[in-house]
């Protein structure tokens, strides 16, 4: 089983699952590694009813432990998901120096003060008055771009194609073509400033029938020559954990490649797919 580095625990204000439930089932599926990455959007206060935010010292403390515990078992990787924000530049950057993490997720979650998710973020771009999604999704990639090629502090890009899950209609009108000069862009600019790409399988249990991104965006990744490719099911609850690896190990070999990446100590390491 492919190792999931894409997993919350109730240290995420969305998961009530406890950690150990997660890496059970984690073992169960005979995984070797699992990398815990929790809810970090800092600077988000007021944009949303949940606090996405972590006490980072008991949370790596808490890692730390769990590692322990389950030596020998399955190696627990401390990770976290980090929501980008260009106006948190300096925070970000000043936090990354500072904790043991062995991997980092950049996601963009909150976009010009909405969250994402809020119905609110599709009218405001566009769906009010056109009853089209193009304005909001094309938002969201122009946004995406900007933060990555301004910040530093992430090693692979979450979800690249995360917004359609929110949207009126959801992927129903989504071609990733229609948007393809600002995507070829996020791939070129993670290529470059060598960080990974992830393939997230929630796409599936969300019934988009892909994962995030969609397969013509990973396939033109690896055309552009991206090699750095991190791949996790987004779970919240233990019965999620590893979701859909199977479909995506053989949608990542149609789209030509042979290995995926996990993180260790902010390296990347591949491992056969
Ligand atoms: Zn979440
Ligand atoms: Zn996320």
């Amino acid at each position: 089983m492919l190792c999931d580095f894409h997993v919350h625990t109730s240290f995420s204000a969305d998961s009530k699952s406890p950690a150990r439930e997660q890496i059970d089932a984690a073992i169960k599926l005979g995984m070797k590694e699992i990398c815990i990455t929790d809810h970090h959007d800092y600077g988000t206060g007021g944009m949303c009813h949940l606090d996405y935010t972590l006490d980072i010292p008991a949370y790596f403390a808490a890692l730390k432990e769990l590692r322990e515990e389950y030596r020998g078992r399955i190696c627990v990787r401390y990770g976290i998901e980090l929501g980008l924000m260009l106006r948190e530049r300096e925070y970000l950057e000043d936090l990354v120096k500072t904790i043991p993490a062995d991997f980092i997720i950049g996601s963009n979650h909150f976009i010009d003060g909405y969250d994402v998710y809020d119905k609110n973020f599709y009218l405001d771009n566009g769906y009010e008055t056109t009853g089209s999604d193009r304005g909001a999704y094309l938002r969201f990639f122009e946004s995406s771009l900007k933060r990555i090629q301004t910040l530093d502090c992430f090693d692979s890009l979450g979800h690249l194609d995360y917004v359609i899950r929110y949207g009126p209609v959801k992927n129903a009108n989504y071609r990733p073509e229609d948007y393809m000069d600002v995507i070829d862009e996020i791939l070129r600019v993670l290529i470059q400033k060598g960080k990974a790409l992830e393939c997230n399988t929630a796409g599936f249990k969300y019934g988009l029938g892909h994962p995030h991104p969609y397969e013509e965006i990973l396939k033109r990744y690896h055309e552009l020559g991206g090699e750095l490719l991190t791949i996790g099911s987004d779970g919240h609850r233990p019965h999620e954990v590893g979701g859909y690896f199977s479909e995506a190990a053989e949608i990542l070999k149609s789209c030509g490649f042979r290995y995926y990446t996990v993180f260790h100590e902010r390296k990347p390491e591949f491992l056969p797919l």
